[in-house]
């Protein structure tokens, strides 16, 4: 929950005083430069931005800029009084002012299946749409988002208040197994073995990467189930807590769907001051699944959508 006092004198300063009390712009150690942090989704930027970007960072901060954890730029060493002009500055460079307070900040991915072989979603284009309904929303706490490709976890979204890893189910279809063991060698969980000439594989220890699906040359192995599973209330920093596991839905509209009502939910219920995986049982966690899997049939645990791969 917001603290009534708090959020409209907040909302006030940021009125009177505009892009200086925006969550991108940081007061440095030396309190008479601000530290200016771009809002960047996934980490993506054209040439020509980077360009403007260069250019204004040689105009209004020392020449040099800095690349954060978070995907976005920050240009240091800037003038408080050019802030307003370094501000339209950024936004004319379609890099607009970042945040970093309790707000919903930039929105981390890796390149997912636009470059990545081993990736089973669209990762940037969800990263930018998530972005575009979120992106800057005062919460009470602060929401990261990070998004993984796939179980590798590049992002380490599970460190994040929401992660988001895009998985693959693989079934065993019929057809004559070799027993040629390339799928054992690519399962890097040892999640699959080649017993009496045939592939068996062990759920238990599968993590739904989808690397075996695309080993078999024979295509016995196949997508049975592409998903993206969701978790919250994960942090890194001093406490580093892994976040929950909430469900699994099935395509885009739905994941856009549950991010914006844990965005919700968290908006409504959270205390300020305390972070989020502090509060998850307070915030009735387990009631919060109940609620979403009504409201999105297709759902499914993230613990039930382990596979069975059947031995020929
Ligand atoms: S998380 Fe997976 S898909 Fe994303 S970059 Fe890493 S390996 Fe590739
Ligand atoms: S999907 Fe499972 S069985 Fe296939 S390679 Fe990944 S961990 Fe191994
Ligand atoms: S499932 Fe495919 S890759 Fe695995 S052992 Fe059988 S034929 Fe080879």
């Amino acid at each position: 929950m917001l603290n009534n006092q708090i959020l409209p004198k907040y909302r006030v300063m940021q009125h009177q005083f505009g892009i200086h009390m925006k969550g991108g712009v940081i007061t440095e150690r030396n309190a008479d430069f601000s530290t200016v942090r771009i809002r960047a989704p996934a980490g993506v930027l054209s040439a020509e931005q980077l360009r403007g970007v260069a250019a204004i960072a040689k105009r209004y901060g020392s020449g040099v800029v800095h690349c954060t954890t978070r995907q976005t730029i920050e240009i240091p060493h800037v003038d408080p009084k050019r802030l307003k002009n370094l501000g339209k500055a950024l936004e004319k460079n379609g890099t607009p002012v970042g945040s970093e307070q309790d707000e919903v900040v930039n929105i981390i991915s890796c390149p997912g299946n636009e470059r990545c072989k081993f990736a089973n979603i669209d990762t940037v284009t969800l990263a930018k749409k998530i972005d575009a309904k979120l992106f800057g929303k005062v919460m009470p706490v602060k929401m990261r988002i990070a998004i993984s490709g796939c179980p590798n976890a590049c992002t380490s979204p599970m460190l994040n208040e929401i992660g988001i890893i895009g998985r693959i189910r693989p079934v065993r279809t019929e057809g004559l197994c070799t027993g040629c063991g390339m799928c054992v060698y690519y399962c890097k969980e040892k999640a699959i073995r080649v017993r009496n000439g045939i592939s068996e594989l062990d759920d238990e220890k599968c993590v739904q990467c989808g690397v075996c699906v695309r080993s078999c040359s024979f295509n016995l192995l196949k997508e049975l189930h592409t998903h993206y599973l969701v978790t919250v209330g994960g942090r890194r920093g001093r406490h580093p807590k892994i976040g929950r596991e909430l469900l699994t839905v099935d395509n885009e509209e739905q994941i856009l769907f549950v991010i914006d009502k844990i965005i919700d939910w968290v908006y409504r219920r959270a205390w300020s001051g305390r972070l989020l995986s502090e509060q998850l049982d307070e915030l009735h966690f387990e009631k919060f699944r109940e609620d979403i899997m009504k409201q999105v049939p297709e759902a499914g645990l993230a613990k039930s959508h382990t596979l069975t791969l059947t031995s020929i």
